[in-house]
């Protein structure tokens, strides 16, 4: 048994190059964010943009130098200052570990453009805590990736069933993985149904679904953080075969291809991630009632 008590193993999903010295020419279609992200592709460009100028997308620009004085750069940021409008504080901090890593290994960005060649599709929840490359210690290219509040997974949602087709159909990744976290704000709110949040109410009704699928053995734990973790783990069980049941990974299934789904938990307070013990490999793991394919079809 892990820490707080509440394995969840053998769980059923189941209920029980611009001239930047020179202002740009600017189509009148053009919008200011994207005029921004252009004069600054290749060096730091600060960007006057008159709003009432914006109708006709004329702009006047200050060519910013990119050079830094040696002993200045942010070595790493700790935490993003309020007030720097410009976010200038990142985008040094991004030239220090790009020349970082291009000084460990010269070949690293050349190489990473060619393609990228992922082995992990991961699933996770948008908190800002839970970085998946970083907390899974692992360099870019290594996963793809897809989050949201609570790393929900439904049927429906469009963009994760294009996330899914593409990383499977396409990148051939082996293994998907479900990540959730313990102290998830999205589930927590889930659980309170007298809050009212807008439109996130809406989004984390799936995580209601599973709190009312699950309420005897949930309401069985004390309330408060015990009940709030295995709501977390039982969240990331729901995604799992969510994703099991999607077209795609049954099809892939159905073809031969390898394509294992895990679902694993986070934990914020030391780092770790943990591995719930549940994986789904094969039309095998799922319900017979929600295999689309007979067992020799390809
Ligand atoms: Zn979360």
């Amino acid at each position: 048994m892990r820490d707080g008590g509440h394995a969840l193993l053998h769980v059923s999903e189941k209920p029980g190059s611009a001239d930047l010295s020179s202002p740009p020419s600017l189509s009148p279609s053009c919008a200011a964010a994207s005029t921004s992200i252009l004069l600054r592709r290749h060096e730091r460009t600060v960007v006057d943009i008159d709003r009432a100028d914006l109708g006709s997308c004329t702009a006047s620009t200050h060519v910013v130098s990119t050079s830094s004085t040696p002993g200045t750069m942010v070595q790493h940021l700790h935490q993003i200052p309020s007030g720097d409008q410009d976010l200038d504080c990142v985008l040094t901090a991004n030239r220090e570990w790009a020349a970082e890593v291009a000084a460990e290994n010269p070949h690293f960005f050349h190489e990473l453009a060619q393609g990228q060649h992922p082995k992990i599709l991961w699933i996770g929840c948008s908190d800002s805590r839970v970085p998946p490359s970083q907390i899974c210690n692992v360099d870019p290219g290594s996963l793809f990736v897809h989050r949201n509040i609570a790393n929900v997974c439904p049927h429906s949602d469009l963009n994760l069933l294009s996330v899914v087709q593409y990383a499977v159909a396409e990148l051939k990744v082996e293994h998907i993985i479900v990540a959730g976290h313990y102290g998830c704000g999205g589930v927590n709110a889930a659980m309170d149904p007298h809050q009212h949040n807008g439109a996130i109410d809406d989004w984390l009704m799936h995580v209601r679904d599973v709190y009312h699928a699950h309420r005897k053995r949930l309401e069985a734990l004390p309330a408060g953080e015990v009940r709030a973790k295995l709501l977390v783990e039982l969240n990331v069980v729901k995604s799992a075969f969510n994703l099991a049941y999607m077209s795609t990974v049954q099809s892939a299934w159905a073809c031969g291809q390898k394509v294992a789904i895990h679902g694993w938990v986070y934990r914020l307070e030391d780092g770790i991630l943990e591995d719930l013990g549940l994986m789904l490999d094969g039309p095998d793991k799922i319900d017979e009632e929600y295999r689309m394919f007979p067992d020799d079809c390809c």
